[in-house]
């Protein structure tokens, strides 16, 4: 088979976790490689995101030992949708198909051979979607079921509980290289790109080590994010709000004439200050949500790069990036045979 397959796997700070997984990474591989399923010429690319500790001399030490696992290396640390993104428009010179993957094997590395069949079959996008979540904390399962409802609500199309495991064809990622938002959200990102796609379910499991970097606090920015990189209904439903307490108002205004002319009017603080309160707290609220947007429009009216890469651990194509560091990698199918 000369499907050649790049699994881009993301990492920051990662050294506990990455010589626990590269293994299996590279199992997988091979055995897709044995089964006829994907080339010979298939590759691991790690993208190392700024790490602090040795995540990078360990990917350099993978590379050095096996031509099957090569390391691109960002400037510093950019966050995971970038150091993905970073990724993927490497890969999509030299692959027919990617796989993201993050690196603490917490996504079952073998629902790779699932997602390439359905490539086989036809899907250019197939989304890995989590099929029970009995390693997290109720507390987890809860947040994560109300982030994944929230987002679709205020339209970001995101496929429920796939976070960002997934096969994307080269012709799907030559579409999305024409996506130049800064602001990114890959998983709300690649549904709008259309072409056939379908979901493959897999087992989360626990960290194999290390620790995570999504908190909760991270997890709502993120959301946050979400929503308004990829929708605007927010906006329309702050116009709706201020529509109905205009309503509201007006009504109120009617029964305080009303009221006057009756002769009973009472001096009701209360309702006077419960009325601003309320209305005070909609209006900070829908200023906060304008700015958010605001700020988007300003980053994305920068057009800054989303990713620098400083360091590659092979020569790219056509060598016009970077001097040449080490011999580019030879073919798997020798190491194979
Ligand atoms: N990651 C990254 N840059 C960051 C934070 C995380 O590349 O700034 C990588 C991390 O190494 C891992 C993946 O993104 O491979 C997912 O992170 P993590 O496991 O901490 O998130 P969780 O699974 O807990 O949501
Ligand atoms: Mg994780």
């Amino acid at each position: 088979m000369d499907t050649v397959l790049w699994v881009v796997i993301p990492c920051y700070n990662e050294e506990e976790v990455l010589p626990m997984t590269a293994g299996l990474f590279r199992e997988e591989l091979r055995k897709l490689i044995q089964a006829g399923k994907i080339s010979p010429d298939s590759r691991i690319l790690y993208v190392n995101d700024g790490s602090k500790d040795r995540t990078w001399e360990i990917i350099e030490e993978l590379a050095t030992q096996d031509s099957c696992f090569l390391g691109i290396c960002q400037s510093r640390n950019r966050g995971h949708q970038n150091a993905v993104l970073a990724g993927l428009m490497e890969a999509k010179e030299y692959a027919d198909i990617t796989i993201s993957i993050d690196c603490d094997g917490q996504d079952d590395i073998a629902a790779m051979e699932r997602m390439v069949d359905a490539y086989h079959e036809g899907c250019e996008v197939v989304y890995g979607v989590r099929s029970s979540r009995k390693s997290d904390t109720v507390f987890k399962r809860a947040t994560a079921r109300g982030f994944y409802r929230f987002l679709n609500r205020m339209g970001a199309e995101v496929v429920y509980d796939h976070a960002d495991y997934r096969l994307v064809s080269r012709r799907v990622l030559e579409a999305f290289a024409d996506y130049r938002e800064v602001n990114l959200f890959l998983r709300g990102m690649f549904p709008l790109v259309g072409f056939k796609s379908t979901c493959v379910p897999y087992e989360r499991h626990e960290r194999m080590a290390g620790e995570s970097h999504y908190p909760l606090s991270k997890m709502l920015l993120l959301a946050i994010d979400g929503i308004t990189s990829t929708s605007i209904r927010p906006l329309h439903l702050i116009g709706w709000i201020g529509a109905i307490v205009s309503i509201l108002g007006f009504a109120g205004i009617i029964w305080a004439i009303v009221v006057h002319f009756l002769g009973n009017a009472i001096a009701g603080w209360a309702s006077l200050l419960c009325i601003s309160c309320f209305l005070g707290g909609i209006q900070l609220i829908s200023i906060g949500v304008l700015g958010e947007y605001v700020g988007k429009v300003y980053m994305e009216t920068k057009a800054r790069p989303r990713y620098i890469i400083s360091e590659r651990t092979y020569v790219p194509e056509g060598g016009k990036e970077l001097p040449p560091k080490k011999s580019p990698p030879a073919s798997c199918s020798e190491e194979e045979k």
